[in-house]
């Protein structure tokens, strides 16, 4: 079989945490033209539900919405539960869903702080360990976590200590999870997007001054498109990265080099 034809996921099952909109729902919409049935996993069960259809519409594959709050364990169970009960499996988690603050380190209170930590760590914790728990009773699954170029460095100009600070936890928590079922048939990896131009992102007003500085800064000169996450999904989904494990994949047009 040649490689495009190994590289598809036909009869995978998937979840993706904010895949109602932005990097996740770009990651959803490639899962299921790989062919996998996928779950939108989301706290805005509106736009799931719709990005959900959209997808089935598309592609042919089974979706579904699932309303979850990631940072609450109820949740996170029910939502392994609804899941194994349409799609009888769990093939992939991707764990994505994160906010960002941006307040100086020496404003910020004690509930800004940890409220971005609980989603952006805790949550990817919760969500990675309970599909880890359905996987290595399977003997098989692909984990795939978001960081961010800001857990590997600080990016300036605007204050955001808290989210680098998650996004550099979110790494280590990958390797962790991965060493520790490497020989249990589960992958942990996770991807570094640099500044992605998504709609929410492009939309803001208050961003349109910063996004100038960003493309000034960029050595390409530009933020990325969420269509250059799709395929690095794809791979980390399927069987062609076996031997991938414990690995962070940074996208961000050489942001983070200098
Ligand atoms: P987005 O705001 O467009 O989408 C995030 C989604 O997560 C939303 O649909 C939101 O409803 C959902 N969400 C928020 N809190 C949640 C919770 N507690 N439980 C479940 N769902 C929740 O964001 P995005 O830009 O698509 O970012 C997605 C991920 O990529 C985040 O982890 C973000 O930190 C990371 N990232 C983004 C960029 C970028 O430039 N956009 C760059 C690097 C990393």
């Amino acid at each position: 079989m040649g490689i495009m034809e190994r590289m598809r996921l036909d009869g995978k099952a998937s979840f993706v945490t904010g895949g109602a909109r932005g990097i996740g729902k770009a990651i959803a919409v490639a899962l299921a033209e790989a062919g996998s049935d996928v779950a939108i996993v989301d706290v805005d069960i509106e736009e799931s539900e719709k990005t959900a259809k959209e997808i089935a519409d598309a592609t042919g594959v089974k979706t579904m919405a699932i309303k979850t709050d990631v940072t609450n364990q109820t949740d996170v169970d029910q939502m392994i539960a609804a899941i194994l009960k349409e799609f009888g499996k769990l093939d992939v988690a991707f764990c994505n869903a994160g906010i960002c603050m941006n307040i100086p380190a020496e404003e910020m209170t004690l509930d800004q702080f940890k409220k971005v930590i609980d989603i952006n760590l805790t949550g990817v914790f919760l969500t990675s360990q309970a599909a880890a728990k359905v996987m290595l009773k399977q003997g098989k699954g692909s984990i795939i976590n978001t960081a961010s170029m800001s857990g590997h460095i600080v990016n300036v100009p605007q204050p955001q200590c808290s989210y680098n600070a998650s996004k550099a936890g979110v790494i280590q928590l990958t390797k962790s999870m991965a060493v520790e079922f490497a020989k249990r048939g589960v992958r942990v990896n996770s991807i570094s997007p640099g500044y992605m131009g998504t709609e929410l992102v492009l939309n803001a007003p208050h961003l349109k001054a910063l996004i100038e500085q960003w493309n000034a800064m960029a050595p390409m000169g530009r933020l990325g498109h969420t269509d250059e996450l799709q395929a690095i999904a794809v791979y980390l989904a399927g069987d062609t990265s076996d031997f991938t494990t414990g690995s962070d994949f940074v996208i961000d047009g050489a942001f983070s080099c200098f």
